[in-house]
């Protein structure tokens, strides 16, 4: 495995694109952010949101003025709370597509309960949505993939159905997290985003539906709607216009009451994020087999490039918490969930373990031998707890 120049993002990264100085894609993306040395107008951008905003208002829509998709979590909280100065009618659109934890459900009514918005929760038909799940689970390695798709695309499915004039996304991932380069510099969502970032390569609905046989009809909700192009709904995602930046994202959700845990959540030394539903910590695990690196990884190099971490202090957080096992608390609920038992759920895990980056040590266990040669971080330079 190599990593980039300025960060700790691998090389096994999909999509990822590195410059000749070996510079990932989203520490590039990073400089173009800086105002400072010539970068991003943000003021400038911001203006061109409230304008967005106001031509959506100035529609006067049946229902709404515009939607926000939302999973409960300070970046959504962060999407609503931009639109309140504008007077408009948001509708927020959850999709409840796993297992949501107290502190995500709580957290979530905030934004009907708190921020003058109406929220809409979406439950899809458990028995086909589960068999969606262990189709992703145990073809893919992603237990997430239908669920992606669905998030993505059940808010755009509503906007057309409701006729609402915009749709507020949160960030595109392939500018703030680096990939192609061709569609991060893209303001809206496009089929040909959806197929990449949402659908991981195209593995959507109707690739699902021919493989698996199950009737498209039935999967139309997730699936890209093709009708957005042409109809009066605009999309924009939020981080063309405003500096993303999670640690206000937290600042402004938790002046609405967002709780944190009082600890950092598994698999990261973060306290504040993916803490709403319990899949995604299995799809953060079976990234850490599959490439080799985390969601530790993610929130390292995010603090790396705001200049929170040195890539030292950073190596440390990702060599204690990248690879940390999963516990109980996810494997139980979700075994539970999907009817699989203890065994039958570690050797579909066992399968997408990537034998060309692991090693199994003389004691049995496996290890990345990448993070302890990487940055030159030694197994005892490692704090065992982290404030
Ligand atoms: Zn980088």
């Amino acid at each position: 495995m190599n990593y980039c120049a300025k960060c700790l993002i691998p090389d096994t990264k999909p999509y990822t694109v590195f410059n000749d100085k070996g510079v990932c894609s989203a520490c590039v993306s990073h400089e173009q952010k800086q105002q400072k040395t010539g970068g991003i107008n943000w003021q400038i951008r911001e203006q061109e949101f409230d304008k967005i905003v106001k031509e959506a208002k100035d529609k006067k829509a049946p229902y709404y003025d515009c939607l926000v998709p939302v999973s409960g979590g300070k970046d959504s909280i962060t999407q609503v709370h931009r639109l309140l100065k504008h007077g408009v009618r948001i509708l927020a659109v959850n999709v409840d597509y796993g297992i949501k934890t107290e502190v995500g459900i709580s957290n979530l009514n905030l934004i009907a309960e708190r921020m003058g918005a109406a929220l809409t929760i979406y439950k899809p038909e458990q028995t086909l949505h589960k068999q969606l799940i262990k189709i992703g689970f145990e073809q893919f390695g992603d237990p997430d993939l239908l669920s992606h798709t669905l998030l993505h695309a059940y808010p755009l499915h509503t906007a057309l159905a409701y006729k609402i004039p915009l749709v507020v996304l949160g960030e595109n991932s392939a500018f703030e997290y680096g990939g192609d380069t061709e569609i991060a510099n893209s303001n809206s969502i496009t089929r040909e985003w959806f197929s990449k970032y949402a659908a991981n390569g195209g593995r959507d609905a109707l690739f699902v539906s021919r493989t698996y046989g199950i009737d498209y009809e039935k999967l139309r909700l997730y699936d890209f709607p093709d009708d957005l192009k042409g109809s009066g709904t605009k999309t924009i995602f939020s981080s063309y216009y405003f500096f993303w930046n999670s640690e206000e994202h937290l600042e402004i959700a938790k002046s609405y009451g967002f709780k944190t845990l009082e600890s950092s959540r598994e698999g990261t030394y973060r306290n504040y994020v993916g803490i709403d539903e319990k899949i995604n910590r299995i799809h953060q695990y079976m990234k850490v087999l599959k490439f080799g690196y985390g969601r530790a990884t993610d929130h390292a190099c995010e603090d790396i490039r705001n200049g929170r971490l040195t890539r030292h202090e950073a190596a440390k957080l990702v060599k204690l918490y990248d690879t940390q096992e999963l516990s109980g608390y996810y494997i139980d609920d979700f075994c539970a969930y999907l009817q699989y038992s203890k065994e039958e759920f570690y050797s579909i895990l066992e399968r997408y373990r990537n034998l060309s980056i692991w090693k199994r040590g003389r004691n049995g266990v496996w290890h990345l031998p990448a993070n302890d040669k990487k940055f030159g971080i030694q197994a005892d330079d490692c704090p065992t707890e982290v404030k």
